[in-house]
């Protein structure tokens, strides 16, 4: 699959073909023989898994079947930092001489120690042409001009570019810079994609009118590559990026423990196709770790089939996501992740009702009259939860806030069931983000997220 040719791919509809349409019954079998290969060189190549696994009973000669896999223990982000300080500076679930480790990623470090994430030359080859893979199906193309406002550090999007680089495009590396220095970089080479997140896609748009550029007429972006926030998989945050920008976005996830992007949109944008020949998926109920059905919401569990450094073996995300493998209009078949609709971390339970701020997002974002930025604050009030949403009017509302605090409550209470007060607040009053927004004051804990 690596070392292909690309530069007569111009025409070809798949990065590749024979792999990205199979049936699902020939994705099963692939995964199976993948999965065996791969767990017994877990168990061969690394002590933590060898102990905990006999310790537990279970052996990779056990697994017949896909579900096998539920046999064995789940493994989390505290057992990596654990066994990363007990055993450093790698841990002992490295499963191959360190002299074999080509590069590590690691985890911004946000909720501790960072981890650092193993790979091969051939581990990072594979996941070169995955990118390159995702980024076909995305629409990038050999004419095109990527900007890559990332940088080549521990973080795992920076390597993503040389997917894109893989794939023909003209990459321009642009790393880190500050908003202005990026405008003039798009501009001086006509660039025609970016990669960003949510937030700063429209941090972006919004300094560029600021400073009378009109990302639409004079801004030659055609495609925005976006992770990293659940608003990538929400249609009316897209939507409105792209009134911004003209342009059209496609949602990314990943993951700093395995991959820079393991799922991307198509140009159908019904869903995320899953790197399904890398990554094997299960989605369970968090509190009793049972298998939720195809379609439900749960905690997605990765094992990883290929990569060969470190192993991951049913590694609890704690990200909240549903899949469908129902074969997409694309003609890929692999299956797809319909949204990540937040980190277990960061769900609210209001009153007992479970509620994210990515599904109050979705609300804000939809309305005309409002500007879609949005905060959530949560207080105890005589030993009740109270959630109180706050949102700004947009610049042109000439109608009563009444009138739309009484809308916006009653479209939170139809599609969460959560009875929240609403506070409408005037234009560019909440600040706004060019990272990671922080949307969530939860003074129940006084800590910030989401
Ligand atoms: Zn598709």
């Amino acid at each position: 699959m690596s070392g292909r040719d690309t530069s007569t791919a111009g025409e070809r509809a798949y990065w590749d073909a024979e792999l990205e349409t199979r049936s699902r019954d020939d994705w099963a079998r692939l995964k199976l023989e993948l999965l065996q290969r791969h767990l017994q060189h877990a168990y061969q190549g690394s002590p933590y898994y060898r102990t905990v696994w006999d310790a537990a009973g279970v052996h990779p000669g056990q697994v017949r079947t896909l579900d096998d896999i539920r046999r064995f223990p789940f493994i989390d982000k505290s057992i990596l930092r654990e066994r990363q300080l007990a055993v450093p500076p790698l841990g002992d679930l490295l499963a191959v001489p360190e002299r074999d480790v080509v590069y590590i990623s690691a985890s911004s470090g946000s909720t501790g120690v960072p981890t650092a994430s193993p790979f091969t030359a051939r581990d990072f080859d594979d996941w070169i042409d995955y990118e390159a893979r995702q980024f076909w199906s995305s629409g990038l193309r050999p004419d095109d001009r990527y900007c890559h406002s990332l940088n080549f550090s521990l973080f795992v999007g920076g390597p993503c570019v040389l997917g894109a680089q893989k794939l023909g495009a003209l990459c321009i590396h642009a790393g880190t810079v500050p908003s202005e220095r990026l405008l003039a970089i798009i501009r001086q080479f006509q660039a025609t994609a970016i990669w960003t997140t949510p937030s700063y896609a429209w941090y972006l748009g919004e300094t560029a009118q600021k400073e009378g550029i009109d990302p639409r007429r004079d801004l030659s972006i055609k495609r925005i590559f976006v992770a990293g926030e659940p608003g990538g998989s929400i249609p009316e945050t897209r939507n409105r990026i792209e009134a911004l920008w003209g342009a059209s976005v496609y949602d990314y996830y990943g993951l700093s423990d395995i991959f820079g992007a393991c799922a991307g949109m198509c140009e159908e944008k019904n869903g995320l196709h899953w790197a399904e020949d890398h990554i094997l998926t299960e989605v369970i109920d968090p509190d009793t770790g049972e298998q939720v059905a195809e379609g439900g919401r749960g905690e997605l569990v990765l094992t990883t089939l290929k990569k060969s450094a470190r192993p991951m073996v049913r590694f609890r995300t704690g990200d909240i996501v549903s899949f469908t493998s129902e074969r997409c209009a694309c003609g890929r078949t692999s299956e797809r992740l319909l949204g990540v609709h937040g980190r277990l971390d960061d769900m609210l339970i209001i009153k007992g009702v479970n509620i994210f701020p990515s599904d109050v997002e979705a609300i804000a974002r939809k309305e005309p009259n409002l500007t879609g930025e949005y905060r959530l604050v949560v207080e105890r009030i005589n030993h009740l939860d109270q959630l109180t949403v706050e949102v700004e009017k947009a610049a042109g509302f000439q109608g009563a806030d009444a009138d739309l605090q009484h809308h916006f409550a009653r479209r939170l209470k139809s599609v969460t069931g959560v009875t929240a007060a609403v506070n409408i607040l005037a234009p560019d009053t909440l600040p706004r983000a060019t990272h990671k927004a922080k949307r969530v004051e939860d003074r129940r804990t006084g800590v910030w997220t989401a």
